[in-house]
């Protein structure tokens, strides 16, 4: 049977919003995750888009049932966080997303498969020193304020340089898509897109739940989603 909700998926997301502090069933997780695969079959060659569940803020439980639906790349922002789920379920593709600090990259580098989010010239040197083996990918900024995260988009060719020198498996770009001003969301995916082709790299990091449809348009590979598929996050 096919069910109505499906087609009025925006609606089902706002009726959602409503309910907070419930966990997400399966049935509703299983609901959200067959659409936006759908959604991205229609855009892109699926077997190259990754999903990386961006789980921060849902409890274990939830991780599990998402596990249990077949849900293999988790991602983290926060060190503590990440440090304790990717003890507790370490049957999965740990990918850190959020800004790496210096004391914890150690740490880090023997849980995580991906880092998303290497936005030094230090950190790349710190990586290299505890000999991380996982996927690399050099955080852009989406314009040029200094408080942001991330390589300004002019010294990421040196970067990938200075990283692939020093051993470490330099796969992609990562971008978060600025909401007050800087560029736009499409002209920063563009650019994105553009300096992956100038590099040679293979994956792109960028799309969240608000904008994966457009970040898939301008080639992204890994999506990092959390409410659009666990929905809203437990205060
Ligand atoms: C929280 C977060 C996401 C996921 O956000 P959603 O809106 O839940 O999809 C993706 N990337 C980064 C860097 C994040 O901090």
């Amino acid at each position: 049977m096919e069910t109505p909700r499906r087609e009025t998926f925006s609606e089902y997301v706002l009726d959602e919003d409503k309910r907070h502090n419930e966990s997400p069933s399966l049935a509703d997780i299983q609901l959200r995750l067959d659409d936006i695969r759908e959604r991205i079959d229609r855009r892109a060659k699926v077997e190259m888009v990754r999903i990386v569940l961006v789980t921060k803020g849902f409890p274990v439980s939830t991780l599990m049932v998402a596990k249990g639906l077949g849900l293999r790349d988790f991602g983290e922002n926060y060190f503590q966080e990440f440090s304790q789920k990717a003890r507790l379920i370490p049957d999965i593709s740990w990918h850190f997303i959020g800004r790496l600090q210096r004391n914890k990259i150690s740490h880090i580098s023997l849980l995580a498969s991906a880092i998303h989010s290497v936005g030094r010239e230090v950190e790349l040197s710190d990586l290299a020193h505890k000999n991380f083996q996982g996927e690399v990918f050099l955080q852009v900024r989406s314009d040029d304020l200094q408080e942001r995260n991330g390589f300004d988009p002019a010294v990421v060719g040196g970067m990938i340089r200075i990283g692939r020198d020093l051993g470490l498996n330099i796969c992609g770009l990562m971008g978060v898509a600025s909401i007050s001003g800087g560029h736009s969301a499409p002209e920063f995916f563009r650019l994105l897109g553009k300096l992956r082709d100038t590099y040679g790299l293979e994956r792109l990091s960028m799309g969240m739940s608000s904008d994966f449809e457009l970040a898939l348009d301008y080639g992204a590979t890994d999506l990092r989603l959390g409410k659009a598929i666990l929905g809203p996050r437990p205060n």
